[in-house]
């Protein structure tokens, strides 16, 4: 079978740009190992749609994303889950990256305001103002209100069914072996049950921690990226749960999220075990008491909250330097890859996708993508 653009992977990545392109008019197959959303792009709980503290180079797309996620609901016409409750990142204490405290702080809220993503720097008595539930050692945060949360799960399935109401082919179950390339083109795909899939135009690989591999199977240019699989907690409250807004930490590694009255989501960065053989992750004990230590620390309430769900099963490939890799690998002309969003992904990939849309429809790299290309990793002369 002959189509023009060949996507593998329907996280919200992969879906995502299937349903740009499929409604203006292009032909597109979308080949996805397991199910939709059955990778990082699924799961219990929330996901942050977070500008706040997020890398410079990405917050033009922070920026974009804004505008794009209190539509998408009624584009998509199914429920995201999307809520703009506003972030506060917290800290504590002096650090490198907030060394001088709120003299830092202001700092930092300039540059992140400026590159548009709209912050405020908070002293102690309005950060309580937002959160009065927090610890006498917080001392100040930054206050990203047009940052959110939304339902990752329910978002990535409304993409993959608008997709496919728009004319796209998703097929589930049908994992990716390797890549067909001739000269500097790639041509098409071969599923493992040995189908061939030809591309007349490009082969997009918006499979997260599979691009690498399928990559290197037509000698793609090495891609420094690893595999990991975050942890991801839900803890029940005694009473009305004491977080208010989407919750960061500048010094530990802490992130808190709302799903309801007593209901919250534990985060931050611990990691669970990956098991190769079985290709499952599973959780670790020590992180899950180290979480929910860092969640108590600061919300002194959360003591006893009861831990509901913990889970470490979402693979998540994070890249050497914390950006994902957007772009036509080298050498070929027409293997564009999306990957290594390194656990903050989810976010700004309508605004990836838009653009990842545009750049297959009309052959021009959009400008917001520049900084996430390849050329990042090329030696220096
Ligand atoms: C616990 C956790 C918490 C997170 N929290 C946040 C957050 O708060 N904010 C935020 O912005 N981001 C967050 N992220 C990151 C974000 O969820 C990811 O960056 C994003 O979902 C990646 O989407 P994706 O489409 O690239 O990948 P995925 O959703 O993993 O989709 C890739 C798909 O490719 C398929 N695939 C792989 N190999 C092949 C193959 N060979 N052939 C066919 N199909 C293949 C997989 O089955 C999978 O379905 C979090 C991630 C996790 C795991």
């Amino acid at each position: 079978m002959r189509h023009r653009f060949i996507i593998v992977g329907a996280g919200i990545y992969g879906s995502a740009t299937a349903w740009h392109l499929a409604r203006q008019g292009a032909d597109v197959l979308v080949l996805e190992a397991g199910e939709v959303a059955g990778g990082a792009s699924g799961g219990p709980g929330k996901r942050g749609v977070r500008g706040n503290r997020r890398a410079a180079t990405e917050l033009p797309l922070m920026r974009l994303a804004y505008d794009l996620w209190p539509r998408l609901a009624e584009e998509l016409d199914a429920d995201t889950g999307y809520e703009r409750v506003g972030s506060l990142n917290l800290f504590e204490e002096d650090q490198p990256g907030m060394r001088g405290g709120l003299a830092a702080l202001r700092a930092l809220a300039w540059r992140q305001d400026r590159l548009g993503v709209p912050t405020e720097a908070l002293d102690e008595r309005q950060v309580r103002e937002l959160e009065p539930g927090v610890a006498p050692a917080v001392r100040g945060g930054l206050w990203s209100p047009l940052d959110g949360v939304a339902d990752h799960t329910a978002t990535t399935r409304a993409l993959a069914a608008a997709a496919r109401q728009a004319g796209a082919v998703v097929q589930e179950h049908t994992p990716v072996a390797s890549l067909i390339r001739s000269g500097n083109r790639v041509t098409g795909v071969v599923t493992r049950s040995g189908e061939t899939h030809e591309a007349d135009e490009a082969v997009v690989l918006l499979n997260n921690s599979g691009a690498a591999a399928l990559a290197a199977t037509v000698d793609g240019a090495p891609l420094p990226f690893w595999r990991m699989v975050p942890q991801a907690l839900t803890v029940r409250t005694t009473g009305t749960s004491p977080v208010r807004h989407l919750v960061g930490h500048h010094n530990r590694a802490l992130s808190l999220k709302t799903l309801g009255p007593h209901e919250l989501m534990v985060t931050g960065g611990w990691r669970g075990v990956w098991d190769e053989r079985a290709g499952a992750g599973s959780t670790v004990e020590s992180a899950i008491r180290g979480n929910l230590a860092e969640a108590r620390a600061v919300y002194p309430d959360l003591a006893d909250a009861t831990l509901q769900t913990a889970e470490a099963s979402r693979a998540e490939t994070y890249s050497a330097d914390d950006l994902p890799v957007i772009d036509v690998l080298p050498p070929t002309t027409n293997l564009l890859v999306g990957s290594g969003f390194s656990g903050h992904g989810f976010a700004i990939a309508p605004a990836v996708a838009l653009l990842l849309a545009r750049w297959l429809l009309t052959g021009d790299r959009p400008e917001p993508l520049t900084g996430l290309a390849y050329r990042r990793f090329t030696p220096v002369p």
